[in-house]
């Protein structure tokens, strides 16, 4: 199999000194579909800002298609060829939809990036409507992205991704914050597209959705390493290492896929308030 991403020994340090990733060696394949779990400040995000070309590794190497990225090749060079494959291959969906929208409208929003691209208005129409009926926000489609609900925020933000048909799909936290209906239907999109042979990988803390829309699993430790890199079946069950890695906590039980919390009878427990999530 094809790996299209390759960290070896990657380590990174914000500002020189801020340990978000430690020596993290791991390989994604084309056509995977990876959730990346974690606590909080873990380092999920930074992985996934590695992938996306965004920072580079302290110390390590990254490969992505067979070239290595580095700040010399990928960001010094002006008109850099591989700099331009590599951002029509990878979409990323940041966590934060408001950093991503930026146009007056959701229609010149998801137009933006093909535009961007010289690729010719009429084609660039037929995209945008396409991706705005295929994520069912065609009556959207004049508003400001700013006035929009979160779940309807997340779903533009997802369509100026999809419409430039990457490869690959990063994804930080998309979840969060959707009600439950949106996060299904999130869940059936990005099914649909590992079925469509995307490459799709999510960094997430929800772990009832991390075997719906993964086959593999990476556990970020609190000390930023690789704690496990599994089935996600396995890591799910892994029970001592989900509340070591700070994913459940002690009285959270692991039943089949979901992960749901269990109310103690005993008193004690009750008294000390355990059962905030
Ligand atoms: P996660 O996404 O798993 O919550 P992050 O990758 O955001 O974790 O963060 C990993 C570590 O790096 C944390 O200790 C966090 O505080 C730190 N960090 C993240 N972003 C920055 C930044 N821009 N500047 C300094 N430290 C950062
Ligand atoms: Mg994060």
């Amino acid at each position: 199999m094809e790996a299209i991403f390759d960290l070896r020994n990657v380590s990174y340090s914000y500002v020189g000194k801020i340990l978000a990733l430690k020596d993290v060696s791991l390989k994604i394949n084309r056509g995977e579909r990876v959730s990346i779990i974690g606590s909080n400040g873990s380092g999920k995000s930074t992985l996934l800002a590695i992938l996306n070309g965004l920072v580079y590794p302290t110390s390590g190497e990254f490969y992505a298609f067979n070239n290595q990225i580095t700040e010399e090749v990928f960001d010094a060079i002006k008109d850099n060829e591989f700099r331009s494959y590599f951002r029509t291959k990878v979409g990323f969906v940041f966590q934060n939809s408001d950093v991503q929208l930026f146009s007056p409208t959701v229609f010149e929003e998801i137009a933006f990036g093909p535009l961007q691209l010289n690729i010719p208005p009429r084609e660039v129409r037929t995209r945008v409507e396409d991706v705005l009926e295929m994520m069912e926000i065609s009556k959207l489609r004049d508003r400001s992205p700013h006035t929009l609900s979160g779940g309807e925020k997340k779903k533009v933000c997802i369509a100026t991704v999809l419409v430039n048909n990457p490869d690959v799909l990063l994804l930080d936290e998309p979840s969060a914050g959707l009600d439950p209906r949106t996060q299904l239907w999130l869940v059936e999109l990005l099914q649909d597209l590992g079925h469509a042979g995307k490459t799709v990988i999510t960094a997430t803390h929800d772990l009832e959705i991390i075997d719906m829309i993964s086959k593999r699993a990476i556990v970020m430790g609190e000390d930023h390493r690789v704690k496990m890199d599994d089935d996600a079946k396995t890591v799910l069950c892994d029970y001592e290492l989900l509340i070591a890695s700070n994913l459940i906590h002690e009285h959270m039980h692991v039943h089949g896929k979901l992960v749901h919390e269990h109310l103690h009878d005993h008193e004690e427990e009750h008294k000390h308030g355990h059962l905030t999530a």
